[in-house]
């Protein structure tokens, strides 16, 4: 119970990496907003399993193109669940083009869920964690932003982006008791991945890990439980990669 007491919201939770952060913060004690854009009846089956589970939670309609949105969605998991603790800026999304292939609408697409979103996201939340005096915010990066693409360049130049933005996000954080980091993975199997690993680059992906496996979302959820709880309370402004050793 490393998260007794807290309380976490979520962003893309109904599914994949969100999913299984919010299940195993559950099991850790924290109550649970569990966000979602479009997948309403997938974020109400997490919220089922949390409870199944003896957790707490909810779940929040919070598309991070609108920062409308995100207001009331704070507004509401705090009135909900008694504040907020920890942010996730987990939701992010993908698609596949190569620097030519890239259009001015897949760029601003992939710009606006994956950077802007993160940044919204986290200048909202902070009036929440000031009132519960600090907080955590865990940005959901990618090795992508260390590796730039090559299929990838928007969202390559975005997660590159979302990590400069976590080291300015703690700058800021920091006199407020406001830890902000980043969580790395790389190539995980879910519902974004699954088409790319089954296809003919998949074995390459595989093979550029030092551990030659695609990694499991309980590497990631295991990572962000350290990076919230309060065991840990000197990490601040970093990147932490969770990728097999893929960059090396
Ligand atoms: P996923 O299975 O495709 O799930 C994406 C989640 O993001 C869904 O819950 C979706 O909600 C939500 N979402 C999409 N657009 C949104 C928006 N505008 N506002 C709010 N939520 C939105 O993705 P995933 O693979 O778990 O990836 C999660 C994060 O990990 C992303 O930031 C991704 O870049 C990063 N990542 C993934 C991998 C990997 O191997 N999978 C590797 C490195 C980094 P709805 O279902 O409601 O639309």
């Amino acid at each position: 119970m490393r998260l007794a007491g807290k309380v976490a919201f979520i962003t893309g939770a109904s599914r994949g990496i969100g999913r299984s952060i919010a299940l195993e913060f559950a099991r850790q004690g924290a109550a649970i907003a569990v966000g979602y854009a479009r997948e309403a009846g997938k974020a109400d089956e997490v919220v089922a399993e949390i409870a199944a589970q003896g957790g707490k939670a909810v779940a929040v309609a919070s598309d991070v193109r609108d920062r409308a949105a995100i207001r009331l969605a704070f507004e509401t998991a705090a009135a909900k669940l008694g504040g907020i603790d920890i942010l996730v800026n987990n939701a992010g999304i993908n698609n596949r083009c190569t620097f030519q292939e890239t259009t001015d609408e897949d760029w601003d697409r992939i710009m606006t869920v994956n950077l802007k979103g993160p940044f919204v996201c986290s200048q909202e939340v902070f009036s929440h964690m000031i009132k519960r005096g600090g907080g955590r915010i865990i940005n959901i990066s990618s090795v992508a932003g260390q590796y730039h693409g090559p299929k990838t360049v928007h969202y390559a130049v975005s997660k590159a982006g979302l990590n400069s933005l976590t080291a300015v996000v703690a700058r800021y954080g920091a006199e407020h008791n406001i830890l902000v980091n980043a969580v790395a993975p790389g190539i995980m199997l879910t519902d974004q991945t699954a088409d790319e690993l089954a296809g003919p680059d998949g074995d390459k992906i595989v093979a550029m890990t030092l551990l030659k496996r695609a990694g499991h979302l309980s590497d990631v959820a295991a990572t962000c439980v350290w990076l919230a709880a309060d065991e840990q309370s000197y990490v601040t402004g970093q990147v932490i990669s969770v990728a097999g050793g893929a960059v090396l």
